[in-house]
């Protein structure tokens, strides 16, 4: 049998094994429903009372500013759709380089939406926020609410943004901020205090936790519309029963995750300088997208006259699984949004592909992959 290199966490995570560990009880021993007004109901009750304590201590909150959530995707259709106690925005500001989950949850919203463009790097400029702003304030009514969301790290190309400056801006002209820290949460330094953002989407599977669970952090006295009516469950805001067992996970993945985060990334940061090293003595032609400042263990990389998709595939067949990044239509081949706003030159494009590796990968991956590279492009 081949040995798999997983090389593609920034799509999904390995469960922490502390994790694992700490659902277990949660499945098969203590069940009860965290509504419920009898003893056995306290552990689930108590679990999320500390997973929730956990949680905030991880990005500096208050327990009561974190609300649970399915993953990354309903905390951005939350954070967007359902701010406003009567969905007063009328104004939406994001950039070019967002996940569909935010930029097709902003085209749901009645309201009209100005794109941040990005530099060659995937940065965006804050002085063009603050153009944007300054400009809206002539066609925005005052009762109405411009919210500005910008990820704090792409996905594809793993650049961060500089969201302390852009919570900043955004709050000097009145609007509210939010980000999509999907990628961020649990693999850069987060202090939800010191950055002043409104609100924060976060997904456990993204940082070794499970998967169908992540939360929305909510700065007190932010108003945000109810999701769910029924139960009285997150605060009246998110009715039905909830996931007791992935929530406790993700507690204990994000509380493992901040706390190994210096040595992670050390260790992650040595597997991308010997990834290149290795490229560059193969004297393969390719462009290194998005290296500024980005998340640890996070490669995109352009081939010149290649396809993404190809070596995609051809690396599978040779057990190891990376991405193209997230948007790119397989059917197609068509070069996702990302890759086009970083004006990647066309003989490169179509030859992205995203390799991320995480705190469970092997010292001795990056080289495996460089060699299977090198492999394939000299085949076709
Ligand atoms: N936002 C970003 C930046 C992501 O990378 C992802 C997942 O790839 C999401 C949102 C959606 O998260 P989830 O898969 O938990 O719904």
């Amino acid at each position: 049998m081949i040995k798999m290199i997983y090389a593609d966490n920034a799509a999904t995570t390995q469960l922490d094994l502390d994790a694992f560990e700490a659902m277990k009880p949660f499945l098969l021993e203590k069940y009860g429903n965290p509504s419920q007004p009898y003893s056995f109901s306290q552990f689930g009750k108590n679990a999320l009372k500390d997973a929730r304590k956990t949680i905030a201590k991880c990005i500096n909150a208050e327990p009561e500013e974190i609300l649970f959530t399915s993953g990354g995707t309903e905390s951005d259709n939350w954070a967007i759709k359902c701010f406003g106690s009567n969905r007063d925005i009328k104004h939406i500001v994001t950039s070019n380089i967002e996940h569909h989950a935010v930029l097709n949850a902003c085209k749901l919203v009645n309201a009209s939406i100005d794109y941040l463009k990005v530099d060659n790097q995937g940065v965006v400029n804050s002085e063009d926020l603050e153009s944007i702003l300054l400009q809206a304030k002539e066609r925005v009514a005052t009762f109405e609410t411009t919210l500005v969301s910008v990820m704090m790290a792409n996905n594809e190309i793993g650049t961060i943004q500089p969201i302390k400056e852009l919570a900043r801006i955004a709050h000097e002209h009145g609007a509210i901020f939010h980000t999509d820290a999907v990628q961020a949460v649990g693999h850069i330094q987060i202090d939800v205090k010191e950055l002043n953002v409104d609100m924060l989407s976060a997904s456990a599977h993204k940082f070794n936790g499970p998967k169908g669970i992540g939360f929305l952090y909510v700065k007190k006295g932010t108003p945000l519309y109810q999701l769910n009516s029924g139960g009285n469950q997150e605060f009246g805001l998110r009715a039905g029963t909830e996931n007791v067992a992935a929530i406790v996970g993700m507690a204990k993945a994000l509380e493992n995750n901040v706390h190994e985060l210096e040595r992670n990334q050390l260790k992650l940061r040595m597997m991308e300088m010997a990834f290149f090293n290795e490229m560059d003595s193969y004297g393969i032609d390719y462009k290194r997208n998005g290296f500024s400042e980005h998340l640890p263990g996070l490669i995109n990389i352009s081939i010149k006259g290649k396809n993404g998709e190809t070596i995609l595939h051809r690396l599978d067949l040779m057990g190891c699984c990376i991405s193209t990044g997230s948007a790119c239509d397989s059917v197609n081949n068509q070069v996702s949004h990302v890759i086009k706003a970083i004006n990647v030159p066309d003989e490169y494009a179509e030859g992205t592909i995203r390799i991320s590796f995480g705190k469970y990968n092997e010292l001795t991956d990056p080289l495996d992959i460089a060699l299977m590279i090198r492999k394939v492009v000299s085949q076709y």
